[in-house]
């Protein structure tokens, strides 16, 4: 049997195919660029004989039920699925699930109202979802479709740590409190280094870290978070690629104010304009590393600025742990970036993280990885997130399978 992964945005879909017994993902690609005169579609399959084929085309792709027929079509015309009673369900990534999904649930109408009631929460990210999982729900009413929530892996931090100190009726009439996202790598890497270090997860304190364009840190004690670094919208918290992370509120009171910045321009300047791009002009850090080797000074702040503010959340998430079994870096920073990883625990020795240089800064492994040296009290792993796969997982999971 097998499960299909979609990742529906606002112009775009994309997909994931697994086989379920042996958890190999046998296709996988995206539409984009729904909506416009020219549409792209694009898939990547593992044929008979388990070679890596790909397929692209540019035709138009006015809505995302045409998105999702293309999709099903071209996995059809490749052989990665011969028909859709294959499917045992389909798992749907969802960023905001608010205040009461704890857990991935089969979708029905209720939970599509309820997914419908935070839009104002993650405007940019749930229309888009609400899209893909009404199409897929019409086209395909014999499959389930399980919503998987960005949001679910943190609801177990206590009130302390998800409450802010605005007046009550902020959070019990607006709901306007701390949610947290990234919680499915978050719970994937976190279960990965429980493996990694032995031990059943319920006995692991870990400070997870997920650096990708958006960027978020998570302490986990006994296997559940119990703070993290995004808040009520995916902005708060860690330097990421155009978002700024956390500020003085007081700015924006500030840009109001003095520079008559209404809130959408608030919201396009620290959303879209800021973080890495905002302090350096650009946006992604393997360019903004090699600019930085190259002496130029804005690059080689935008790494100190992320750096700094990476080390601050370690310690704030240690002092809130106790103690700590490993610091895990995922992401495609987090991941790749020997730089990052490096001035990110430089000084923290006394704490236990002493990083083993040759092993952080080798190229030959890819996969999960210890980077600490081998009598550190603190290991650091690096270990490559798969959120399809654990979306794909517990989508299975909560269909009973
Ligand atoms: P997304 O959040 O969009 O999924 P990714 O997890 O793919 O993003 O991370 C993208 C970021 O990872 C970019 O800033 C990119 O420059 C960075 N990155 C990827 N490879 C490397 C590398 N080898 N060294 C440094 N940064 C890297």
């Amino acid at each position: 049997m097998k499960v299909l992964v979609l990742n529906s945005g606002s112009s775009s879909i994309k997909y994931q195919l697994f086989r379920s017994d042996d958890w190999v993902a046998i296709a996988y690609g995206l539409v984009a660029r729904i909506g416009e005169a020219e549409g792209e579609l694009k898939l990547n399959w593992l044929d008979g004989a388990h070679n890596h084929q790909s397929r692209q085309e540019t035709l138009p792709i006015p809505t995302h039920q045409e998105g999702i027929d293309h999709i099903v079509a071209a996995l059809r015309a490749s052989g990665a699925l011969a028909d859709v009673s294959e499917l045992t369900a389909i798992g749907h990534r969802v960023v905001h699930g608010g205040p009461h999904f704890k857990h991935p649930v089969i979708v029905d109408d209720c939970v599509q109202a309820e997914i419908q009631s935070v839009v104002p929460l993650a405007p940019l990210h749930n229309p888009g979802h609400l899209a893909g999982i009404e199409v897929a729900r019409r086209l395909f009413p014999s499959v389930p479709s399980v919503v998987v929530f960005d949001t679910a892996f943190h609801q177990t931090m206590p009130p302390a740590a998800y409450r802010y100190a605005i007046p009550e009726f902020l959070y019990t009439e607006h709901r306007i409190r701390r949610y947290g996202f990234h919680g499915t790598s978050h719970g994937y890497v976190a279960s990965r280094a429980a493996r990694v270090l032995g031990k059943p997860l319920e006995q692991c304190n870990l400070i997870t870290l997920h650096l990708g364009n958006g960027a978020s840190a998570a302490a986990i004690r006994g296997g559940q978070c119990i703070d993290t670094s995004m808040g009520l919208t995916p902005l708060e918290g860690l330097v990421m690629g155009t978002r700024c992370g956390d500020i003085d509120p007081a700015v924006l009171i500030y840009l109001g104010k003095n520079l008559g910045l209404d809130a959408e321009a608030q919201d396009q300047l620290l959303n879209r304009q800021s973080g890495l791009l905002g302090i350096c002009g650009v946006n992604d850090m393997r360019e903004i590393e090699q600019l930085a080797v190259e002496g130029n000074a804005r690059a080689e702040l935008a790494i100190g600025i992320t750096a700094h503010r990476l080390k601050k959340y370690i310690g704030a998430y240690y002092a809130e742990l106790g103690r700590v079994d490993a610091i895990i870096f995922t992401g495609g920073i987090g991941e790749n970036s020997v730089g990052i990883r490096r001035r990110a625990c430089a000084g923290l020795e006394r704490l236990g993280i002493v990083l083993d240089e040759e092993a952080n800064a080798s190229r030959e492994s890819r996969g999960e990885r210890c980077i600490s040296v081998a009598d550190g009290e603190v290991r650091v792993l690096v270990i490559p997130t798969n959120e399809e796969l654990e979306i794909a997982r517990q989508a299975l999971a909560a269909v009973g399978g």
